[in-house]
């Protein structure tokens, strides 16, 4: 697509409120996708480890697969989300969302295959079924507000909706009540089992 204009909050894409950290994991948006659904995902590395730069490494493919038993389980993997939101809120951005990032994988929403074609990823920092901080639903909610300015954002979902069966996170421990309350956003947005 264009580059969508610039404006108070956003720059070819780039959210000016979050630290950006160019990955090259990316590619084009097919010709005409509406950018309309937000996939939220929960990552750590290792899991459950807090406060390190593994996963800003993961997504710059400078992650070294030796320094823990559990990446070589990954090992290779080239990946990537538009967003990650660490336990204290800060935003980080490593595509722009003009772009297609490297989130999903194979998935559905709603009869549409491919969601990184037409969706933003956000990782939380987490554990897959934990729960998560306030600071986080806090920056969550601000992000999904701002993109829905910018973007025709209709739906917001887990990666375990859009490809169920095959993912669990962010899990049972994210409160999408919370989530649906801060946004204002009718139940219709948000995945069923909200
Ligand atoms: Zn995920």
């Amino acid at each position: 697509m264009n580059p969508s204009p610039d404006d108070a909050l956003w720059s070819r894409g780039w959210y000016r409120f979050a630290r950006r950290l160019d990955s090259p994991n990316f590619g084009p948006r097919p010709a005409g996708s509406a950018i309309d659904l937000v996939v939220v995902h929960s990552i750590s590395l290792p899991p459950g480890q807090y406060g390190g730069d593994e996963v800003q490494a993961l997504f710059t493919n400078r992650l070294d697969w030796e320094a823990h038993p559990y990446f070589k389980a990954i090992e290779g993997m080239q990946v990537s989300s538009h967003f990650y939101v660490r336990r204290g809120g800060e935003l980080w951005q490593f595509v722009s969302c003009d772009d297609r990032a490297w989130h999903a994988g194979a998935s559905s929403w709603q009869g549409r295959d491919n969601c990184n074609d037409f969706s933003v990823g956000i990782e939380l920092e987490g554990l897959e079924g934990g729960t998560f901080e306030p600071a986080q639903y806090e920056a969550l909610a601000g992000l999904c507000a701002a993109l829905a300015q910018r973007y025709p954002i209709r739906h917001v979902a887990g990666h375990e909706h859009v490809a169920p069966g095959r993912k669990q996170d962010p899990g049972p421990g994210f409160d999408w009540i919370e989530l649906q309350d801060s946004l204002g956003w009718p139940p219709a947005s948000f995945p069923p089992t909200a």
